[in-house]
């Protein structure tokens, strides 16, 4: 039997960048094969719809570890995508998860934010970018002038919780950022 390697995607970016909705068309794509998951740190497996910002949606299970996901797998799965890897943070079995699941023949397609508030790689996402076999940068317009932005700008008020949405982050183009820095 002649065994297929999958492929791995990643559409990574500044937020706001069309990442879940390029996630998503790969996985409707895919079919009936598809599946999708996302890290979620206080719960265990709960069924989620990811939601585009232009409202087009697909089932995510949330899972606590990556390696989660072998437990989750059905005989009739080709696709895997892992939405919002980033917010795996420092997790140690993301990477061997990605290249088991490759090797195994899954085509796995995931998302997550390129670089930090540090403005440094966000956790191990420039590795997941170095084994891709496909890699798109995305980038939102700078809120600001309209350019392609680079950088997240956080203008919450609790450094402690970041995660949200255009409640607390904008995309900036690096100029105005480091205006709006100073
Ligand atoms: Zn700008």
């Amino acid at each position: 039997m002649n065994k297929r390697i999958g492929e791995v995607t990643l559409y990574w970016g500044t937020m706001f960048a069309g990442k879940t909705t390029r996630l998503i068309q790969d996985l409707k794509q895919a079919g009936e094969g598809a599946i999708c998951f996302k890290p979620a740190t206080d719960t265990r497996y709960s069924h989620n719809i990811s939601k585009t910002h232009d409202g087009v949606e697909f089932p995510v299970i949330t899972i606590k570890q990556a390696s989660d996901i072998f437990l989750l797998l059905e005989p009739h799965i080709t696709t895997i995508g892992i939405e919002e890897a980033s917010l795996f943070y420092d997790d140690p079995t993301l990477i061997p998860t990605i290249i088991t699941l490759r090797d195994m023949g899954y085509n796995v397609i995931i998302t997550g934010i390129d670089r930090n508030l540090k403005d440094e790689p966000f956790c191990q996402m420039h590795k997941i970018a170095a084994l891709a076999d496909n890699c798109i940068k995305l980038r939102a317009k700078c809120v600001q002038c309209g350019r392609p932005a680079s950088m997240n700008y956080f203008k919450g008020k609790d450094k402690s919780n970041l995660i949200g949405g255009a409640d607390k982050w904008e995309p900036l183009c690096r100029s105005c950022y480091m205006e709006r820095k100073s």
